[in-house]
């Protein structure tokens, strides 16, 4: 979805309502721990004002997100407004899809997590926390060793 800044720029202060959809293929972000599994829908109004193309909007799609801490696969709802303004120097037109694109790469979380107090996997034994405790000792460090390791911190 590209439209000309020209169209914007020629009513300063107009706002343009462009809702369209970007095919989850097209938005090629799938990698091994990342799938979007429905069509990103856009929804965004666009105004030129001060030599600047002023966007609202809000994006919808769900995404499959893989847990930092526990490594399980979970579905991500993106379903959230944005609010952006780009400066024009001399573009002639503006790729809404790619933009879209980027504002959606800003919406997900950095480090994902399944739930807010996902409790990992065990550093020893690997087993998934969140479904059992395992046996390992939580702290293998002499208590003697730790005062000593705290005096020379
Ligand atoms: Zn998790
Ligand atoms: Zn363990």
């Amino acid at each position: 979805m590209k439209i000309k800044i020209e169209t914007l720029s020629n009513a300063p202060g107009k706002t343009f309502t462009y809702d369209f959809t970007v095919a989850e293929a097209a938005l090629s972000l799938n990698e091994e721990d990342m799938q979007v599994t429905a069509p990103l829908e856009v929804q965004m109004r666009a105004a030129y004002r001060d030599e600047k193309v002023e966007v609202e909007g809000s994006l919808r799609t769900r995404v499959i997100l893989t847990c930092s801490r526990c490594l399980k696969r979970f579905l991500f709802s993106v379903n959230e407004e944005f609010a952006d303004e780009m400066p024009m120097e001399n573009e002639a037109e503006i790729d809404l899809s790619l933009l879209a694109r980027e504002i959606l790469i800003t919406m997900l979380p950095y480090k994902p997590l399944c739930q807010a107090a996902c409790q990992g996997l065990c550093p020893t034994c690997g087993s998934d926390l969140n479904e059992k405790q395992c046996c390992c000792p939580v702290d293998n460090v002499d208590p003697r060793l730790s005062v000593l390791k705290k005096l020379l911190e």
